[in-house]
């Protein structure tokens, strides 16, 4: 189960116990399953909601989860209301609960970071810096939690099993459970001496930061997971993963569209009518392109080969020109006679040099 508890309860970080418990109940009885029959979507929002509260009513995950945004013990289901996560569990479940005790390391929790690239450092491929808060095995005490030179002890409330058997009395009348030993935690041992630096967590939050080879081809918006590279776990449990969302900058002259590149090219309107060769700066240097005499705006020219890699398989996407001939503004008197002289030669009808009727109208009112 993800996400943010506070979110899923729609709560602020700041929520006192009573705001956490308050805002559960409303949410539970909204997504209980009896209120939604056959719902599948209130009944994985149900389960979210259970859990959220479940870390948020223990003062020792809460804490946690606040410092190190860490949801622990994923095993059991909670109990906030006098035995609902077993009603739950035996009506959607396996109909009578086994809370599991946390057996082995816990694994540290998912990271998540955002890498900025320019825009050729995505086209082509790049090693990157990242850099992270996270946590990092405690160096003082390799990661046991306990001062050196001192050691762990065996629980002697659940006698090392993690677990403690309880009855409970629920909605549907007595149940016998098994639940995390509260002294222990669920882990079967406890730490008399906590070391000083991690504060018996075995751990520490600090920064980080590591080389990252970026495929040539990544694009804006991707998310690279890196196994193993999240938050280790506490007492020497696994690191979880780091999510890096990829960032872009976008280009002065190109954009992307899929494989693509794009770049407008303006072309003055004496090239656009008789045609010219031009040297054009690409992402790889210089590219002699041809514009064709007599072409028109909207016009595309497509040099195979010369776009974004292909992130699977090999080759890249095309170059694409796409031509916007500009027309001349400011022409001197001399200039506006020719093509004056250019329209009437091609019989073609344009406003007479006082602005004609339009223009008397205009500048009358203006
Ligand atoms: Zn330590
Ligand atoms: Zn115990």
């Amino acid at each position: 189960m993800q996400g943010d508890p506070y979110e899923i309860l729609q709560l602020q970080r700041n929520a006192s116990p009573e705001e956490i418990k308050k805002s559960y109940r409303r949410l539970a009885r909204e997504f209980h399953p009896d209120a939604n029959p056959d719902d599948p979507e209130a009944e994985k929002k149900f389960k979210e909601i259970a859990f959220a509260y479940e870390i948020l009513s223990d003062p020792e995950r809460k804490s946690r989860y606040d410092r190190f945004g860490d949801i622990g013990d994923t095993s059991s289901m909670g109990d906030p209301f006098g035995g609902i996560g077993d009603i739950f569990e035996s009506f959607f479940g396996s109909g009578f609960t086994q809370s599991r005790r946390r057996s082995g390391p816990v694994q540290g929790q998912d990271l998540e970071t955002s890498l900025h690239l320019a825009f050729d450092e995505a086209v082509f491929g790049c090693e990157k810096e990242v850099k992270i808060k996270t946590a990092l095995a405690c160096n003082s005490c390799e990661a046991t939690g306990a001062s050196p030179g001192s050691s762990r002890d065996t629980c002697t409330v659940c006698k090392g099993t993690g677990q403690v058997q309880q009855v409970r009395q629920s909605l549907l009348g007595q149940m016998m459970t098994s639940a995390a030993c509260n002294a222990c935690g669920g882990m079967g041992w406890v730490i008399p001496e906590p070391c000083q630096v991690c504060g018996g967590e075995g751990r520490n939050v600090e920064n980080d930061s590591f080389l990252v080879q970026v495929t040539a081809g990544v694009d804006d918006g991707t998310t690279l997971r890196l196994t193993g590279r999240g938050a280790v776990g506490p007492w020497g449990g696994p690191a979880g993963d780091l999510y890096v969302q990829i960032r872009v900058e976008n280009h002065q002259h190109f954009e992307r569209v899929g494989y693509d590149l794009v770049r407008v090219l303006p072309v003055k309107m004496t090239q656009a009518i008789l045609g010219i060769e031009m040297e054009i700066e690409t992402l790889d240097g210089s590219e002699s392109v041809v514009i064709p005499k007599g072409v028109a705006s909207g016009h595309v020219i497509r040099i195979r080969g010369k776009g974004v890699p292909h992130l699977q398989g090999r080759g890249r996407g095309d170059l694409l020109f796409e031509v916007i001939v500009e027309t001349p503004t400011n022409l001197t008197s001399e200039e506006e006679k020719f093509i004056r002289d250019f329209a009437g030669s091609r019989k073609e009808e344009v406003t007479p040099p006082d602005g004609g009727i339009i223009g008397k109208f205009r500048s009358a009112f203006s």
